[in-house]
C-alpha cells in the first residue's frame, strides 16, 4: 500500500508552533516516501469546534507551504458511519450504557489526583429501562471485560512504533488498553468520541503511518483494541517529540502569541519557522 499519513487537527482554536511542527513532520515524511498527505478536520465535538477555526487552519497550513488531498474529510459529515460502528460493537455485546455522571465518577478524588480508569458493567435490564424511561443521559462505554473475552485476552494486540513514545518506547509495542479503563465511545453532548472516529477514518483514508505528537502515544493502545474489535488494519505509529518554548513547556492553545497567525503578522516566515524547528 502506498505510504499515506495525515494531519488531523480539531478546529477548537488557532494553530500554534506545535501544530506546525506536527503538520510539517507528517508532510515531509509523505514527500520523502513519495506518498500521500491527508488533512482531516476532527470536528466531532460540536460544542468546541468552530468553522472560523477550520478556515484559519486551512489558511495557516497553506501559508506554511503544505498542500493536501481534496476533498478534506470533515468528521462532522460522517457521524452516521461512526454510529454504525457503535451499533456493530453493540451487536457483539461489547458496549454498555453508563449513566454515571462525571461528578459521581469523581467522588472521593482530590482535584490533583488523576482519575482512576473506570470499569463497569451494564445495569440490570429493569433498572436500565427505568432510567431510560426517565430520560436520564448516558454514555456508551466499551467494556474491557467483554473485549477481553471476545479476543481471548489482549496479549496478541501489538503495534509498531517507529518514532518514540514519551519514554522512548520504540519497536514492537504490546498494547495495554486496560490502562484507560472502559472508554466512552459516545455520549449525549459529544455524539462520538475521538478514538472511534480516528480508527475508522484512518482506515477509510488508507493511512499507513500515523504521525503525531507523543502526547497521543497512549491513544494508540486504545485505538489498537478498537481496530481488533472492528476488524480494521493497524497502521504504523510514528510519534514525534513535542516542541517546547523557551520556558521548556510545550506550546498550547493558551500561548496566543505563538499562533501561526500572530507569527505571520510579526513577520516570521515559514522558512525561519522550519529552521527553528530543525526541519531544514
Ligand atoms: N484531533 C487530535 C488533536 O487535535 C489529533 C488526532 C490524531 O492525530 O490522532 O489533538
Amino acid at each position: 500500500m502506498r505510504f499515506a499519513t495525515r494531519f488531523a487537527p480539531s478546529p477548537t482554536g488557532f494553530l500554534h508552533r506545535g501544530h506546525a511542527f506536527s503538520a510539517l513532520t507528517a508532510f515531509d515524511a509523505a514527500r520523502a516516501a513519495d506518498g500521500r498527505f491527508v488533512l482531516r478536520i476532527e470536528d466531532i465535538d460540536a460544542t468546541r469546534s468552530r468553522p472560523e477555526y477550520e478556515a484559519a487552519i486551512l489558511e495557516d497550513l497553506a501559508w506554511l507551504g503544505l498542500d493536501w488531498e481534496t476533498p478534506v474529510r470533515r468528521q462532522s459529515e460522517h457521524l452516521a458511519d461512526y454510529h454504525h460502528a457503535i451499533d456493530a460493537l453493540r451487536a457483539k455485546g461489547l458496549v454498555y450504557r453508563c449513566f454515571r455522571t462525571r461528578k459521581e465518577l469523581d467522588i472521593g478524588r482530590a482535584p490533583h489526583e488523576p482519575a482512576t480508569p473506570f470499569t463497569g458493567a451494564p445495569l440490570r435490564p429493569d433498572e436500565e429501562a427505568a432510567r431510560l424511561e426517565r430520560g436520564e443521559a448516558f454514555a456508551w462505554r466499551l467494556s474491557l471485560d467483554a473485549a477481553r473475552r471476545a479476543l481471548g485476552g489482549f496479549e496478541a494486540l501489538s503495534f509498531v512504533e517507529d518514532g518514540a513514545g514519551p519514554h522512548g518506547e520504540n519497536g514492537l509495542i504490546q498494547a495495554r488498553p486496560e490502562l484507560a479503563g472502559d472508554i466512552v465511545l459516545a455520549r449525549k453532548d459529544v455524539g462520538v468520541a475521538y478514538h472511534l472516529a480516528v480508527v475508522l477514518d484512518d482506515t477509510l483514508q488508507g493511512i499507513t503511518h500515523v504521525i503525531r505528537g507523543h502526547d497521543l502515544f497512549e491513544a494508540a493502545h486504545i485505538q489498537r483494541l478498537l481496530q481488533a474489535l472492528l476488524d480494521l488494519p493497524t497502521p504504523t505509529y510514528r510519534h514525534h517529540r513535542l516542541l517546547t518554548g523557551p520556558d521548556g513547556k510545550r506550546y498550547a492553545k493558551r500561548d496566543k502569541a505563538q499562533t501561526l497567525r500572530e507569527l505571520r503578522v510579526a513577520g516570521v516566515t515559514p522558512r525561519t519557522l522550519r529552521a527553528e524547528m530543525g526541519l531544514g
